[in-house]
């Protein structure tokens, strides 16, 4: 998107951002990334009888250089966490990740040291989808979620790269999901 790299923010971009966000969330391009059983899901998502296609994913993409989703589907061991940062850093922007299952948002069943208790702690997370395992429709679901938010959120202009640089920090501060405790704190 060069042209919008040149253009100062103002009045003038409010119909460009919603040109732009519906283009956005109608072509997200999925990393090809499987963690763990959550994966099998995300490969039901994407074949036949879930078709992502139909919802505009087309193929899952083989270069995180080409992609700008990531579907975190599983759990993530202490070793793999440096590989899925790595993988993020190497999309392109702006990019987005959707949490797939309990093991991704918060450990799941796995409550010891050699998970990582939740991929917030990781990468700044845009949809959290609960499950163990999540069905594909779950998936659909968070896709569809995640088009609402690129729908109403996305920022473009001469400070985009800045706003999703503070977007990200705001993220990785957050209190980690385990920590929160709801009604019962
Ligand atoms: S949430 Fe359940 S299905 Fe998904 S990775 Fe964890 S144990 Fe497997």
């Amino acid at each position: 998107m060069g042209l919008e790299e040149k253009m100062p923010p103002g009045v003038g971009l409010t119909t460009l951002e919603a040109v732009l966000g519906w283009a956005k969330a109608r072509s997200p391009w999925p990393v090809t990334m499987g963690l763990a059983c959550c994966a099998i899901e995300m490969m039901a998502f994407g074949a036949l009888r879930f078709d992502a296609s139909r919802i505009g994913m087309e193929v899952f993409r083989s270069s995180p250089r080409h992609s700008d989703l990531m579907i975190v589907s599983g759990r993530v061991s202490q070793k793999m966490a440096p590989v899925v940062r790595n993988i993020y850093d190497e999309m392109m922007e702006p990019k987005w990740v959707i949490s797939m299952g309990a093991c991704a948002c918060t450990g799941g069943v796995f409550n010891n040291y050699a998970l990582v208790q939740g991929i917030d702690h990781v990468v700044p997370v845009d949809i959290y989808l609960p499950g163990c395992p999540p069905r594909p429709e779950m998936l659909i679901n968070a896709v569809f979620e995640l088009r609402n938010q690129l729908m109403e959120k996305q920022p473009i202009g001469a400070h985009r790269k800045e706003m999703a640089k503070a977007a990200e920090a705001a993220a990785l501060s957050a209190t980690p999901i385990q920590d929160r405790k709801g009604l019962l704190a």
